[in-house]
C-alpha cells in the first residue's frame, strides 16, 4: 500500500533499482497482471477483457487503474491488446523468483518514550513482513501494529525510521481526513469499520476506502480526534501536554484508551483526553466527522476555551 507515485520511472533499462521496482509494483493486482501476461508467449497480446477475467478483482475501474500504472514501462498496449515489454518480462521472472519483492527486516530496537499502559520506558520496535510493531517490554502491551511500506523503512537507521514513520503516519491520516486517497489522490468514502484483526485493540475503527484504487486507509478514532484544532489547543494550554510526546505514547491514538462507542445506529464515538484535571471530549459520527468538542473542568464546562 501507499507506494510512492512520484518514484522515478522503474524498469527502463538495466540495472533495475529494487526500491523503485518495488514501489511501482507494490500492489497485488499489478503483480497479478504482470504474472498473467508472463504466462503468455512473448509477442502474444492479451485483450483487456481476457486479461481482466484472469485477475481476481471485481471492479473493472480499479483493474484499469492498476493496468495503466504498468504502461509503458512494464506493459505495452497495441491494437491487439496488452503485452509485457522486455523490462516487464525480466521483471516478471525476477518477481517470480522473489528477487525484488523481498521486504526489508529491522531487528528489534529501543524506541523513545513511555508505554501508555504501564508508564515504563521500555518500548521496543521491529519491522517485519511490512509491518511496523512497537511493544512494551515491561507489561507486554502491543502498542502499535501498522502496515508500513518498505519504502519508509529502506536505507534508514532505527532513529530515522521512527521519525519517518511519525511523519508518514500523520500525512496518511491528514490526507484521508481531507478526503484524498493517500495512495492515488482519488476521492474516499468514510465509514465505520467493525471487522477488525483480533490483535488490534478497538471495537471499531475509521476507514476511508478509495473509490479509484480501492486502497482502504484505516485509523483510530483517537487519531482523528487528536488532529482536531480544538484538541490541539486543549493540549497546548496544559502542562501535561501531549505536544512533546511521540505518537505511540498517546493511548487514544494507538490504543483504545478514552474511546467509547456511545451509539451504533447512528454511529457516535466519543474520545476523551485528560490533562491537568481537565477533560476534552470529542464526538465523531458515522461519516467520521468531528461533531462536537467539549472541554470540562472539574465537571463544569470551561467556556473560555470553547470559542478558540
Ligand atoms: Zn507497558
Ligand atoms: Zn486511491
Amino acid at each position: 500500500m501507499a507506494e510512492d507515485s512520484n518514484s522515478p520511472d522503474a524498469g527502463v533499462g538495466d540495472p533495475l533499482d529494487p526500491a523503485a521496482v518495488f514501489s511501482s509494483l507494490g500492489n497485488e493486482t499489478r503483480l497479478s497482471i504482470v504474472s498473467a501476461l508472463h504466462e503468455e508467449a512473448p509477442d502474444t497480446p492479451v485483450q483487456f477483457s481476457a486479461l481482466y477475467d484472469r485477475i481476481d478483482l471485481d471492479d473493472s475501474a480499479q483493474f484499469n487503474y492498476h493496468l495503466k500504472k504498468l504502461v509503458p514501462h512494464f506493459v505495452t498496449k497495441t491494437g491487439d491488446g496488452y503485452d509485457l515489454t522486455a523490462a516487464g518480462r525480466r521483471l516478471a521472472r525476477a518477481v517470480a523468483a522473489g528477487t525484488y519483492t523481498e521486504s526489508p527486516t529491522v531487528e528489534p530496537f529501543d524506541v523513545d518514550g513511555a508505554c501508555y499502559a504501564c508508564g515504563e520506558s521500555r518500548l521496543r520496535g521491529e519491522y517485519a513482513e511490512e509491518r511496523f510493531l512497537i511493544d512494551c517490554d515491561a507489561c507486554g502491551e502491543s502498542i502499535l501494529r501498522v502496515h508500513v511500506p518498505p519504502t519508509v523503512v529502506r536505507n534508514r537507521s532505527p532513529t530515522e525510521l521512527l521519525d519517518a514513520f511519525e511523519q508518514w503516519s500523520i500525512a496518511q491520516i491528514e490526507q484521508a481526513i481531507d478526503g484524498i486517497c493517500p495512495e492515488c489522490g482519488g476521492t474516499v468514502d468514510p465509514r465505520v469499520q467493525t471487522e477488525i484483526d483480533d490483535r488490534i485493540p478497538f471495537d471499531a475503527v475509521a476507514e476511508y476506502g478509495c473509490t479509484v484504487c480501492g486502497r482502504r486507509a484505516v485509523m483510530s478514532f483517537g487519531s482523528i480526534a487528536y488532529r482536531h484544532p480544538d484538541v490541539q489547543g486543549f493540549h497546548r494550554r496544559r502542562e501535561a501536554s501531549f505536544s512533546d510526546r511521540r505518537l505511540w505514547e498517546i493511548g487514544q491514538y494507538v490504543g483504545g484508551e478514552g474511546v467509547t462507542v456511545r451509539s451504533r445506529d447512528p454511529w457516535l464515538v466519543q474520545v476523551t483526553f485528560l490533562a491537568d484535571g481537565d477533560a476534552c471530549h470529542v464526538e465523531i459520527d458515522g461519516d467520521l466527522e468531528v461533531k462536537r468538542v467539549e472541554i470540562v473542568s472539574d465537571g463544569a464546562p470551561a467556556p473560555e476555551e470553547e470559542s478558540d
